[in-house]
């Protein structure tokens, strides 16, 4: 009942959004049958926010060996190129790779989006709350975020976020806007990781996933609006 309530709110939205369990079925049937990679031998990365409710999220997948963890607040790849070099040498021998980024926005019944009920709390919070935070200061107009080492993650996000402001600001959703924003910065910097660690990859392909998370209630399953299903030819990068 509640899943089937929280499908309506979130086709409004999102109208290509699947749950949980049909997001992983469908990705992992189209790895193993038409593209015939074993997914008994995958090593999975995600990209997405640090945040706890995300951590189901990542379950879609959990046939696969993993997570490595690569994202920070709001979901960008904070471990950089280090990271995707460390991720890229423990692949399975004979194996794969695979990876599930992208940014997260929660939704409730009432219609709202950009917030979340949370579990056992009793008024709604953000969903992204890193994401929230950057959208409140950039209505701000004297608003620039500093660089710092105490909040460096944060500092950095709103920064990345910085091209998107105007875009941001004039959409009529200013919610689904900063998060759409976010998707790109995440997508650009995996593929500009990957390519840049290609040489670190012992294997042919790499199979990539960027969409956006979407969070519902405790209790019902989270969607996922995919943005992206590559399966890239390491040679060709
Ligand atoms: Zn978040």
């Amino acid at each position: 009942m509640l899943q089937r309530q929280f499908d309506k709110v979130v086709k409004e939205f999102f109208p290509n959004a699947m749950d949980a369990k049909d997001t992983s079925i469908h990705y992992l049937g189209k790895m193993q049958i038409e593209h015939k990679l074993d997914v008994s031998k995958v090593l999975m990365a995600t990209s997405v926010c640090s945040d706890d409710i995300n951590v189901p999220s990542t379950t879609f997948f959990n046939v696969l060996f993993g997570p490595f963890v690569m994202g920070g607040l709001g979901g960008i790849p904070f471990v950089g190129r280090t990271g995707m070099t460390a991720f890229a040498h423990h692949i399975p021998d004979e194996g794969s790779a695979f990876i599930f980024y992208g940014p997260h926005i929660g939704v409730t019944l009432e219609g709202g989006i950009g917030k979340m009920y949370r579990p056992r709390q009793e008024k709604e919070g953000f969903s992204c709350g890193a994401l929230m935070l950057a959208l409140s200061r950039f209505q701000d107009e004297s608003y620039a975020p500093v660089m710092n080492d105490d909040d460096y993650q944060q500092m950095k996000l709103e920064e990345s976020l910085l091209p998107y402001k105007e875009e941001i600001l004039q959409s009529d959703n200013q919610e689904k806007a900063i998060t759409e924003a976010t998707y790109e910065i995440i997508h650009n910097k995996i593929y500009e990781n990957l390519k840049a660690c290609k040489d670190e990859f012992h294997v042919d392909r790499v199979t990539l996933l960027g969409g956006i998370i979407i969070n519902t209630d405790f209790g019902a399953d989270d969607y996922f609006d995919a943005r992206n299903f590559d399966v890239v030819d390491m040679k060709s990068l």
